[in-house]
């Protein structure tokens, strides 16, 4: 994260510029090694006066028209988007567009003009300050991120308002053969689309995290990328010699020739694990004793079942559907959804494909509603925003329910706590049956019923909701935030969020013990489940399904196949029964 960020500098051996090492966020893995192209400054200097009563209209007008030529842009380049463009651009381009479109930015803004006479530029940057903060302050990660999106858009406007559109200027010499690494404050998808014509192989960023444009596109590239570095833009100067290194998170500027030499040989290494480890795609995921796992993705954007399937994933665990639902400022229809379920549903042809039902509420709000719960966490979100709204909660199931008649749907329910949840769901989804039936729309004969177990309160009591559902999913993320009591959006004490805690291990454990009890599959879909560290971990309390993001699939389908998973059980069960915490490098 940016306040993490850190450097160290000394002078450099070659007497050019400055050695120096800076921290900060590796979110797309492998190394880079080339000449530093840094993008002009994305931030501009506003000038803030007050504009006269016969101005008003003028400089209104002058907003409008500046806010319609960003989006022009945006649209022309969403339009010719190149096919080999990767496919989170587009989606990211959508996302700027829709700011663009929300009353919320240019309405308000207008008003600033009208009722404070602010100077255009004035009256944009104070609203879009206040939307960013809105979403900086959000629980969920990505949503935070996209305070970055708002900054972005902003600047984009500021520009048309000066009459400079096009804020990225490659000035390094294009002769040189050197690989390049894009040096920046921040990358914005429509940079990222000027930037397809250069040959880079890197980026280094000030701003950013795991979920921003640079890392969701690098990641789709197979780019190395370091994040929330701070300074990098203004430390690091146009053709100095960088390395990028994506695992761990450090970027060198004018390293030493050892150093240079060193990665060079890193970078040789990665490469060929990497292309080792695709060899694994179509292999099967099985212990060296011959217990079948089935490894499954977790998605964001229906888009990114191809990318599921790349990484031999045989079948969706976790659709996290919210996020149709967000960065817009009405909700999406049942056809919208319809359409974005099947898309899903026909890549992964008869795979299952888990559908999470809305998991927003509290503070991330839809449609711009304004409720801030006491304590967010504990609000009024996923399960409990859903049956508190039954008509959107209805236009949800019917979506789903009519994907179904495409291929293998199962529904997941976010944040059970109660039995009584359960029930009304069922309700609710038999009704959305009804509905369909008399519409005459098809959906499956047997749909699977699953539920998100991250409140403990469930992983303890878990038997009646193994034997009620069709299937459990443990999301990890919130089980450690709700269990140890830290909340998973609060760096203050990001120290203290630990999967590795013998009560979060046993609530895991007690939830796979009574879904084998019950004959129920239980998997993990939360971060745990992607971090290949964590795999003989959890291949020891019994897990037989796992569910993460695509990219981490492969890594941890290589630790499934290195391990005993047997042995693992006796280990694991050893130290859980002592109360002990378990090492899972020791394991
Ligand atoms: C989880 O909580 O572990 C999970 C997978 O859901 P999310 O991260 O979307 O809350
Ligand atoms: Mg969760």
């Amino acid at each position: 994260m940016t306040n993490s960020a850190k450097a160290n500098s000394v002078t450099s051996p070659h007497g050019g510029g400055p050695l120096l090492c800076l921290y900060g966020q590796g979110v797309a893995r492998g190394y880079a090694i080339g000449r530093a192209v840094v993008m002009g400054a994305t931030a501009l200097e506003v000038m803030h006066y007050r504009i006269t009563d016969d101005a008003v209209a003028a400089e209104k007008e002058r907003l409008k028209r500046a806010i319609y030529m960003a989006r022009r842009e945006i649209q022309e380049l969403g339009d010719t988007l190149p096919d080999d463009a990767p496919r989170e651009l587009g989606a990211l381009l959508g996302v700027h567009g829709m700011l663009l479109a929300d009353p919320l930015l240019a309405e308000e803004a207008y008003a600033l003009i009208e009722n404070k006479h602010y100077n255009a530029e004035w009256a944009l940057t104070t609203q879009g300050q206040l939307l960013g903060e809105q979403f900086a302050a959000m629980e969920d990660e990505y949503l935070r991120e996209r305070a970055a999106d708002v900054r972005q858009v902003i600047e984009r406007v500021l520009h048309e308002l000066a009459g400079t559109r096009g804020i990225m200027c490659l000035s390094h010499e294009e002769d040189s053969d050197d690989p390049l690494i894009v040096v920046a404050h921040d990358i914005s998808p429509a940079d990222m689309i000027r930037l397809r014509g250069a040959r880079f192989a890197g980026f280094a960023t000030d701003l950013g995290g795991p979920t921003s444009h640079t890392a969701i596109v690098a990641r789709s590239m197979g780019v190395p990328a370091v994040v929330a570095l701070g300074h990098v833009r203004n430390l690091v100067r146009d053709g100095d010699i960088i390395v990028v290194d994506g695992a761990n998170g450090a970027v060198l500027v004018n390293p030493p020739d050892r150093a240079l030499q060193e990665y060079r040989q890193l970078q040789r290494e990665y490469v060929d694990a990497r292309a080792e480890l695709a060899l694994l795609r179509d292999v099967p995921a099985e212990t060296l004793d011959g217990i079948a796992i089935t490894l499954h993705a977790n998605i964001e954007m229906p888009e990114e079942a191809e990318l599921a399937l790349a990484n031999g994933a045989t079948g969706i665990g976790l659709f996290r559907s919210e996020f149709l639902f967000m960065g817009r400022p009405d909700l999406p229809t049942e056809e919208e959804q319809y359409m974005a379920y099947a898309a899903v549903v026909r890549v992964m042809k008869d795979r299952p494909v888990t559908i999470r039902t809305l998991d927003i509420g509290a503070d991330k709000t839809i449609d711009g509603e304004a409720t801030v719960a006491t304590n967010p966490a504990l609000g009024q979100r996923a399960i409990r925003y859903c049956l508190a709204r039954p008509e959107l909660f209805a236009t949800q199931l019917r979506a789903i329910l009519r994907a179904s008649a495409l291929g293998n749907v199962r529904i997941l329910i976010p944040m059970i706590a109660h039995m009584h949840e359960v029930m009304a769901t069922k309700d609710a989804i038999a009704a959305a049956k009804r509905e369909l039936d008399a519409r005459g729309q098809a959906y499956a004969s047997h749909i699977e019923l699953g539920a998100m177990v991250e409140v403990p309160a469930i992983a303890i009591a878990i038997e009646p909701f193994a034997s009620a559902l069709d299937f459990l999913s443990i999301g990890t993320n919130d089980l450690i935030q709700y269990t140890l009591a830290i909340d998973r959006a609060d760096n203050d004490v990001a120290g203290l969020y630990d999967p590795l805690h013998p009560a979060v291990l046993r609530l895991i454990a007690n939830t796979i013990n009574a879904g084998v009890g019950a004959g129920k599959p239980v998997s993990v879909c939360g971060e745990m489940a992607g971090d290949p560290l964590l795999t003989r971990l959890l291949l020891g309390l019994g897990l037989t399904s796992f569910s993460m993001h695509p990219q981490q699939l492969l890594d941890v389908k290589r630790e499934i196949r290195g391990a005993h998973s047997n042995a693992l059980r006796m280990k694991v069960a050893a130290s859980l029964n002592r109360g002990h915490a378990v090492d899972p490098v020791a394991l």
